[in-house]
């Protein structure tokens, strides 16, 4: 799992005398390597920057172990303070979801998988918690993509709301909350409206439908192969509208991972599930041992 920086560590290690601690000159070189394999998995400066300044501060001193090179050693310790910083507080993957009807408010950028996401959310819901859960489409300007929502729901079997033309995001999430207490659903899900870039329209649109159906959850949707950009996205939205978690989508695809150790160090929110394919029961509880284990390489 950590061949890579691994080799590079022991490459360093080679050439340093064996002593009983690991001392602050051997850290230094060593964290040279993991800045350099941090920034190749496309972890921002800043974050690599205090990343390993935490890590110097763990590692200096500590006593070498003999069943483990130093290298390995350092990676360990590399390895578990990643873990630290991905893990979010409570059960991995556990939603806010006990008072029914739930609201759960789904916000994102076009493109970035919100609505395959509502849906494979919904599905697990569904199957995993056994809940009855209904999914409302918020796009009143893309017809197809409200349109999209009611066919992954008959694939799915999740109800959808339906359609009614000329209605504003606010009044169809109003219909979707009367509905869903009507009808005795544990959870609704709300997929707003995505644009292919921030822009105000969108956030005041987003804000409305947040005041009228008070989420228990807001969950940001972002590709995970975006990089930084899914992270600048995600303190947007969190500095407007306030998420509660965060969907990383795409972690099928070849990016490293480094995208989830900015998006928890600069927002503080957790990510909740990966998306790992187009299929419906691709999603996935957010492990951050497989995440720190891509990241290292
Ligand atoms: P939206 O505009 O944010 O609602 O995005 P969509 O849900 O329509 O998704 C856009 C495309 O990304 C679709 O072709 C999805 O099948 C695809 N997609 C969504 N999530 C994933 C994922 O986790 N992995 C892969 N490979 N594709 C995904």
């Amino acid at each position: 799992m950590f061949e890579n920086l691994s080799e590079r560590l022991s490459g360093v290690f080679d050439r340093l005398t064996k002593q009983g601690a690991l001392s602050e000159d051997d850290v230094k070189t060593a964290l040279r390597e993991v800045r350099v394999a941090l920034l190749e998995a496309d972890v921002s400066l800043p974050v690599a920057r205090d990343f390993v300044k935490a890590v110097q501060d763990k590692a200096t001193g500590q006593a070498v172990t003999k069943s483990v090179t130093p290298g390995q050693q350092v990676v360990k310790i590399v390895h578990d303070e990643l873990i630290a910083v991905l893990q979010g507080e409570g059960e991995p993957g556990a939603l806010r979801i006990d008072n029914a009807p739930a609201p759960i408010l789904m916000v994102g950028l076009q493109g970035g998988g919100k609505t395959t996401t509502t849906a494979k959310l919904a599905k697990r819901l569904k199957d995993r918690d056994n809940k009855k859960v209904l999914m409302a489409s918020l796009d009143v300007n893309r017809p197809a993509a409200m349109e999209q929502l009611q066919i992954l729901g008959t694939q799915i079997g999740v109800d959808t709301l339906p359609i009614v033309k000329g209605e504003n995001p606010v009044q169809i999430a109003k219909r979707a909350k009367t509905q869903a207490s009507l009808g005795g659903y544990d959870v609704y899900m709300l997929d707003t409206a995505g644009r292919l870039s921030i822009d105000e329209e969108l956030m005041a649109q987003v804000e409305a439908v947040r005041d009228v159906a008070n989420p228990r959850e807001t969950l940001l949707v972002v590709d995970g192969l975006t990089g930084q950009d899914a992270v600048h996205t995600a303190e947007n939205f969190d500095s407007r509208i306030g998420i509660t978690g965060v969907v990383l989508t795409r972690m099928d695809g070849d990016g490293r991972g480094g995208a989830a150790l900015s998006m928890r160090a600069v927002t503080g929110k957790p990510i909740k599930f990966v998306g790992l394919g187009e299929k419906l029961d691709a999603l996935e509880t957010f492990e951050p041992d497989r995440i720190a284990g891509r990241i290292l390489g």
